[in-house]
């Protein structure tokens, strides 16, 4: 797991509106941040430009010590799952997981070894063989998770993983995704707007208005004050 730090980031996506201004803050190797906040509020926009897929219009991150604001998403170490899944379609759930090793030049043997384990890890080994389609939601954001840790990233970035799932599959996603953070311990953030699920899973909560850091504590901290 890798430390992240970011230092004066600012995000605007035109000259009218800021969506972050100036944000400094540390999370430590191997936490679990949940960051919390309204719609609108900058929590996509956030994990975007830790993992690459948005530009920082200033300021510098820095994961596991290294300035990444320069970086290709596939340099920073950080694997995303998103809300929608985001899997390939026309490819079986062995090949949405192993892609990343393929490409990796990972060799075949070592490949299904590693998606195998995975799959029995995320109770995917029955479905191998099918495509996306063929899930029901709470798989195929199994099949995500399983394609972010394969290649054992030291961060992982969750937005909104669960909320398309229905309530009882969310609680027990949330169960599992707990247990999982404990067994690889990458860093993890994770955004969500549901505070049950901040309070489940984070070891600190960032909350977000605006753009801005309102509070970075722990649950306890946060929810349990006299
Ligand atoms: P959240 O994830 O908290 O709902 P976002 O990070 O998605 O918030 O959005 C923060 C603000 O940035 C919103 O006002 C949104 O409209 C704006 N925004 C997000 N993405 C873009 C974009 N690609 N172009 C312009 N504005 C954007
Ligand atoms: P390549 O495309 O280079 O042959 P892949 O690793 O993508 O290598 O695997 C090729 C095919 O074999 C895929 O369709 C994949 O679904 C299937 N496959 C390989 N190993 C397994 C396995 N252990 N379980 C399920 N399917 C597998």
């Amino acid at each position: 797991a890798a430390d992240i730090r970011l230092a004066g980031v600012t995000k605007a996506y035109d000259a009218q509106t800021t969506v972050i201004p100036p944000m400094d803050v540390e999370l430590r190797a191997g936490e679990f941040t949940v960051v919390l906040g309204p719609s609108g509020c900058g929590k996509s926009t956030l994990l975007q430009m830790i993992a690459g897929l948005e530009r920082v219009s200033g300021g510098r991150i820095l994961i596991g010590g290294r300035e990444v604001q320069d970086l290709e998403p596939k340099h920073r170490g950080c694997a995303m799952v998103f809300q929608n899944y985001a899997l390939y379609p026309h490819m079986t759930v062995f090949e949405n997981m192993a892609y990343s090793l393929k490409v990796a030049g990972i060799r075949k043997a070592e490949r299904a070894e590693r998606v195998a384990a995975i799959a029995r890890m995320l109770g995917l080994s029955d479905y191998l063989h099918r495509k996306p389609g063929q899930l029901s939601g709470g798989q195929r954001q199994r099949v995500a998770i399983g394609r972010a840790i394969i290649r054992e990233p030291g961060v992982l970035l969750f937005d909104e993983p669960l909320s398309n799932l229905d309530a009882q599959l969310r609680h027990d996603m949330r169960v599992e995704l707990a247990e999982l953070h404990r067994r690889i311990g990458a860093t993890s953030i994770f955004v969500t707007h549901d505070q049950v699920e901040a309070m489940t899973l984070a070891d600190r909560i960032l909350i977000l208005n605006k753009g801005r850091i309102e509070q970075f504590d722990t649950p306890k901290a946060i929810y349990h004050h006299p």
